[in-house]
């Protein structure tokens, strides 16, 4: 009984001072994490590239055993096939169970396997990060088409799902910088999948298919020259049409700004940016000054942009940032998710002091997280992304702005390029694919954090139901959603938002259907969210107020 109460008032302690446990516990404890991973990536880096036949030969000898045995009716080789990436080390929402799945050892394939220079391309194994990837280039004076803002993110994650950065209104999502992709199927066989070869259907297909169709265990990218600088042009703005007409402007020119982003601060305060290319002689000439954004005593990325505000209507200001710090500009505040889980990160004492460890390891505040906190995250949280054709900009921003109203927001350009895969212009989603390139300018939002009125201590905030508002208002618009994201669409719902057209004819013509999954088993959340529906709507009307929130769970 003593220590019963012991506990719970330890508990309660901890949630009223929740800062302080991060700051004194989880965040060393994530540091030592991140110190553990690194420690043992470090020789599977030296010995990877030799490697990768061999690796290769394993994967396909697992896949093939298990196909066999799947023929002969065993048991064990009729539960769906996946990777062994672990749940937590997953930069999405979910903690997938893959307890009733068979795994294939894959998770060591994360060297990266050469560079051909002349033609401009990379090729790597799935699991290399972003940042091992683009520290490597660095240091030959490249980097890649799209570089994505998290060092954590895997390139075979990136591309099976989505990836999409401030260079997509230009190159399109990651996948689009895709130049081959090396499959292993259902039944054991190495596919080599490119534009024009006779797998070119597969190569349409595999983006967004989340490892549905085979497992991925080589990729080619497009790399480009690497300029050494970003010149900054920041510009505020106070007003929702203002920015949102800016912004299309912007991203619709013939020769738009290499680098382009929108973070808002506020429904009628947003801060525009443009990143141009500047290289060594002309960064050496300039008499901007230099910033490097990422260095670990520095203001947080957002808060440097925030204070953008400051400079008042019709004013810019522009700087030097070195390419490394623009690239990974927002990984400290891990996309600005940090403004609510650690509002005290920006303070100087603690960037002077304890700024290097951040960002927070992400695979250990999600193996860390209770599995009861996942019903709060649902509830109580907004974790979501769309993007949209971007002439319906600002009533989006209007919708999240009345039913959440949660600040910082972060919108990102991408250019959609119709390849007759899941993301489709439209105009022709369900139709076959007429083999033409067409693409449409699309922008997008990241909404992260707890909406206000949860803030405000609402215990009857219908969370489920406003999301799912807000995803069929992007459905409706031809959008679609990250499925990174908690996705709380009804099956019927996310066929409608990405076509599976071309996916269910590879599924087919590879023999995947039953082997792995489907994408909705892949990215529904553990717990069903419409469940919540009934509940939320006989709240319809009423809302109970009481204490203040509790801490953003990742
Ligand atoms: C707060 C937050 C902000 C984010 N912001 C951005 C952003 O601004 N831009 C952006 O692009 N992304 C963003 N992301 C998303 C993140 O980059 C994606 O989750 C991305 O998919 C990579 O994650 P991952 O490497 O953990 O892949 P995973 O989640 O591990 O993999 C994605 C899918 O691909 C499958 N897969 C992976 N490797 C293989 C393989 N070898 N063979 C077969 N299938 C495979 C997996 O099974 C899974 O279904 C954000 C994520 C978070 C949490």
């Amino acid at each position: 009984m003593i220590l019963h109460r012991a506990a719970d008032a330890a508990r309660r302690w901890a949630d009223a001072h929740r800062e302080v446990v991060i700051i004194c516990v989880a965040l060393p404890l994530s540091t030592a994490a991140t110190a553990w991973q690194r420690f043992k990536s470090l020789g599977a880096k030296r010995s990877a590239p030799g490697g990768h036949d061999a690796r290769l030969a394993r994967v396909k000898a697992d896949v093939k055993r298990y196909a066999d045995a799947r023929r002969r009716g065993e048991a064990w080789a009729q539960r769906p096939l996946r990777t062994d990436r672990k749940p937590a080390a997953s930069l999405n929402t979910r903690m997938a169970d893959k307890s009733a799945s068979q795994t294939v050892r894959m998770s060591d394939l994360t060297a990266i396997l050469g560079v051909d220079r002349e033609n401009g391309v990379v090729r790597l194994e799935p699991f290399a990060t972003v940042g091992d990837v683009s520290q490597h280039l660095d240091e030959m004076g490249l980097q890649l088409e799209a570089t994505i803002e998290m060092k954590d993110a895997t390139m075979g994650g990136l591309v099976m799902a989505l990836g999409m950065t401030t260079h997509s209104h230009v190159c399109g999502l990651v996948h689009d910088t895709v130049t081959a992709y090396e499959v292993v199927t259902a039944n054991g066989d190495l596919v080599r999948a490119t534009a024009d070869n006779e797998h070119a259907d597969l190569f349409r297909a595999l983006p967004w298919s989340h490892g549905t169709l085979g497992l991925l265990v080589a990729l080619e990218m497009r790399v480009i020259p690497a300029s050494t600088h970003v010149r900054m042009v920041y510009r505020p703005f106070y007003s929702l049409e203002a920015y949102s007409d800016e912004y299309q402007r912007l991203v619709r020119q013939d020769a738009p700004p290499h680098f382009v982003e929108t973070i808002i601060f506020a429904k009628d305060r947003a801060v525009i940016m443009e990143g141009h290319l500047a290289h060594e002689d002309e960064a050496r000439a300039s008499r901007l000054p230099v910033n490097p954004v990422n260095r670990s005593y520095k203001p947080l990325f957002y808060k440097h942009v925030e204070s953008m505000l400051e400079l008042g209507q019709g004013q810019r200001y522009e700087e030097l940032v070195p390419m490394q710090d623009y690239l990974m500009r927002h990984d400290r505040s891990m996309c600005m998710c940090l403004a609510q889980i650690l509002p005290t990160a920006n303070e100087p004492w603690f960037r002077y002091t304890m700024g290097w460890m951040l960002p927070p390891n992400t695979t250990f505040l999600k193996g860390t997280r209770p599995e009861a906190e996942r019903e709060n995250t649902i509830r109580k949280q907004v974790w979501q992304e769309y993007a949209f054709p971007a002439e319906h900009f600002a009533e989006m921003v209007a919708q999240v702005h009345d039913d959440f109203e949660i600040y910082p927001l972060l919108a990102y350009p991408c250019k959609v390029i119709d390849k007759g895969g899941m993301v489709r212009l439209p105009s022709n989603r369900g139709k076959p694919y007429s083999g033409a390139t067409e693409t449409a300018a699309f922008l997008d939002i990241g909404v992260y954090g707890f909406p206000q009125r949860v803030k405000d201590g609402d215990q009857r905030y219908p969370a489920v139901t406003k999301v799912r508002a807000l995803e069929q208002k992007a459905r409706s618009l031809g959008g679609f959603l990250h499925t990174y994201c908690d996705v709380f669409s009804s099956e019927e719902e996310f066929l409608e938002m990405f076509d599976h057209g071309l996916w269910r004819q590879m599924r087919e013509r590879y023999e995947a259907e039953g082997t792995f999954p489907t994408i909705y088993e892949k990215v529904k959340p553990e717990m069903d969210p419409l469940q919540f529906l009934a509940q939320e709507a006989a709240w319809e009307g009423n809302s109970a107020r009481s204490g203040p929130a509790e801490t953003l769970s990742f």
